[in-house]
Parts: C-alpha cells; structure tokens; sequence
C-alpha cells in the first residue's frame, strides 16, 4: 500500500481527524481539491463554539458537541488560538416566548448543558442595549478563529510526518484486495492513482459523490445544499454587542433564527438565514433584498439598529441530508464495512456544531478504525 491512511478533504474536521491519525499512525495522507485548507464550509460559518442546548438527547450531535466544546476551549488554550467564552443569550421578546425558553432550559439539561434564566435587570448588567423581558444565558457558548484552528492542525499533521495534497482532486476510488485505489485529478490536470488501506470521507458538500464512488450510492444520504446568509452589523453599532444574542427558535429547527454573532475581529454579523438551494450549485450570492427582513427580525432585541446600519456580508452553505420541511437527520458517521466496504469511513451531512466538535469527531472516527 502507497497509504496507510487518507483523508479526502482539507476542512476543520477533515483536517482534526488528520491531525489525530497522523500522531498515531504512520502514512497519513490529506487529499484537498483546493490550493489550501478550509475554502469551502469551514470558511463561512459562524465560528461559534456551540453548547449542545437543542440536539436530541443521545444523538451524536449532542454528545460530540458537549464533549468537543470542552476539548476545543483546552485546545485553544494550549496552543495560543484566539477564542473567546463570552456566552450567549437566547432572549424571549413576547409571553409566547417566556414559555418556549423554560422548554429550551429542560432540553439542554438533558445534554449536560446548564442554562441560567435571566430577568431583566440581570440582562441589562450584561446587555445594556438590547431588548428582552427574559433571557436564557448560555455560559459555556464562545467563538473561535477556525482559520488559526485549521492552520494549527495543518502545522501538527505536517509535524507527525502526515502529508496534504492540495490541489488534487479524488475523482474515483475503486475496492482492491485489502484496501482502496483512488485516483487523483492534480493541480497540473494530471491524473495519477495511488492506494490506500483506510480511507476517511470527510468531502464536506460533496461527501455523498465520494461515497458513491465507492459503490454506495444512498438516497438517504444524499446531500442538500442549504444556504444561509449574512449581513453585517456597521460601525460603530457594532460596539453596541458584547456577546452572542440569540432569538428563541422556530419549532421546526431548520434553522435557529436570525440571531447576532460576534468574531474575533470586533465585527458583529447577522445570520445565517436558512435557504434550501434548487440544486447544489455553489451559489455564495447575498441577495440584498433580504435587508427588511433581516433587519425586522434583529430589530425585535436590538432595539438601537436603524435600517441602514446593515450591510450584505457573506454566505454559507450547509451539507443538510434532510430535505425542505424534514426533521433534522443526526451526523453520518460510520466505518462502512456492513455495506461491503471495510476500512472506508463516511462522514456525511456534517453540518452545524461540526466545526465546535471536530476534536471529539477525530476521537470517534480514531475509534472506528480497525484493519
Ligand atoms: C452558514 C454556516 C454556519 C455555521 N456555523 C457554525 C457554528 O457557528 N459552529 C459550528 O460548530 N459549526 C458551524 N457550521 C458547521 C461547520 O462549519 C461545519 O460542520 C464544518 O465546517 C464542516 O467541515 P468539513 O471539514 O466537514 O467540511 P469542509 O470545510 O467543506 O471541508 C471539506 C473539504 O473537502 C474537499 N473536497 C470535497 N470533494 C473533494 C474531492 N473530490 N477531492 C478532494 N477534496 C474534496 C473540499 O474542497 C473541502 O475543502 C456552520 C456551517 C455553515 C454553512
């Protein structure tokens, strides 16, 4: 075998699985289709390091999302990456919502997640320029810089003695004897194969074409591009923020409404909306007639923002297995050898907390590796 290991995709949670085997393993190859790491989900998120308050109890999105917060905020720590604990505030707006938020404290409960309740007094001591009659207050809530958190991974693989192939996109893996062929379309358009006894699917958007290409083309697990999009919150308004505000959410949990973000930059966004795409095209497009409403919904908690004190700022989009109006299908994580593909690992649908658990991901994916 020319790899012991190989990894097919270069985003924050590609790249912390990488990290892991590399220490571990020797061999370790990280196949990128693009010129560096990060160019597709994991560079157009909210970069928040989430709780685990709303995922369903004994889901893996729960559990790797309690246990990969707690590893992320060490991580950081040990490594100097910016980050900031700065928590969150779901904030309740009408009586309706008084309601919702004591459901929302149980749930999180259930995960390990503690939340305080808030009155008014308590919020204005943290918000001072926001409007809510109560407020859950999420203290283990954060934000990240993903960008130094995947360079610090690429900087420890390339340590251990594992590679990244940038610029080389899998364009077919074929089942051999004891192990995988992947064939490689390289930066010069040069194709090349090469073989490999685990392989670890970590394609991100495209994570269903990568494992159809291994013989296991699923309906279930095809993947549904999802935009959301971002405007900004302009000088000096921005100031007005000092941490994470959060409208209480939707019922049906597509999305958890348009809430405020903080970066580690000072810049204030708000977003992401959730917009289901016709096809999966790669349509990053922030469509400025959603202005008013993005700025009628922000308007409701802070009460300060006027109009034109937004601005179109970005989008992202997410890899949903579940379709329009579905309910939220968990992560796909599974060493494939019950569909006649042993050693092949899929990840699949990683979306949202994916970037927060992507240290606890590594560890699972570590575990499912047998040959
Ligand atoms: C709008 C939005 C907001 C989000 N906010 C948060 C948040 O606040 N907190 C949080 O925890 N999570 C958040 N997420 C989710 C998080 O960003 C993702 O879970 C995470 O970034 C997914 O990482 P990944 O490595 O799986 O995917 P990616 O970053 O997309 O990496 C996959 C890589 O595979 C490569 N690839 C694909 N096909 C091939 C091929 N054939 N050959 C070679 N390479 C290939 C791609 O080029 C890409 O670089 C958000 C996501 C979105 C879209």
């Amino acid at each position: 075998m020319d790899a012991e290991m190989t990894i097919i995709g270069a985003g924050v949670i590609g790249l912390a699985i990488a990290e892991k085997i590399s220490g571990i393993y020797r061999n370790t190859f990280v196949i990128e289709k693009h010129p560096t790491f990060g160019q597709e989900i994991s560079s157009r998120s909210s970069e928040v390091i989430h709780a685990g308050i709303y995922y369903p109890q004994g889901s893996l999105k729960a559990e790797l999302c309690v246990e990969g917060k707690s590893l992320l905020y060490d991580y950081c720590r040990k490594y100097d990456i910016p980050v900031n604990n700065c928590g969150k505030l779901i904030v309740a707006t009408s009586q309706e919502e008084i309601a919702v938020i004591e459901g929302i404290k149980e749930n999180s409960a259930l995960n390990g997640v503690v939340l305080e309740i808030m009155e008014q007094d308590q919020i204005a001591a943290l918000e001072p320029n926001i409007f809510a009659l109560k407020a859950l207050f999420s203290p283990s809530t954060g934000i990240v810089d993903t960008h130094s958190l995947m360079k610090r991974f690429e900087t420890n693989i390339l340590n251990h003695g594992g590679q990244i192939a940038y610029g080389s996109e899998v364009t077919g893996i074929r089942k051999i004897e004891k192990g995988y062929e992947i064939s490689i379309l390289d930066a010069d358009k040069k194709n090349y194969c090469f073989t490999s006894t685990i392989v670890i699917n970590s394609a991100g958007l495209t994570s269903d074409k990568i494992s159809e290409m291994a013989g296991m083309k699923d309906e279930r697990l095809s993947i549904n591009f999802c935009k959301g999009e971002y405007f900004r919150v302009n000088p000096p308004k921005n100031r007005l923020i000092n941490r994470l505000i959060y409208p209480v959410p939707h019922t049906n949990m597509e999305g958890i409404g348009i809430h405020v973000t903080i970066d580690m930059g000072g810049g204030v966004k708000l977003g992401p909306d959730v917009t289901y795409l016709e096809s999966n095209v790669y349509d990053y497009h922030v469509d400025p007639s959603k202005q008013e409403s993005f700025w009628r919904s922000a308007k409701k908690f802070l009460p300060f923002l006027e109009y034109d004190d937004i601005a179109p700022e970005m989008a992202g989009i997410r890899p949903k297995t579940q379709k329009k109006g579905e309910p939220i299908h968990d992560f796909y994580i599974m060493e494939e050898s019950c569909r006649g593909n042993p050693g092949f690992i899929n990840l699949i649908g990683m979306e949202s907390p994916g970037m927060t658990s992507c240290l606890s991901i590594a560890n699972y994916v570590n575990r499912l590796i047998k040959f």
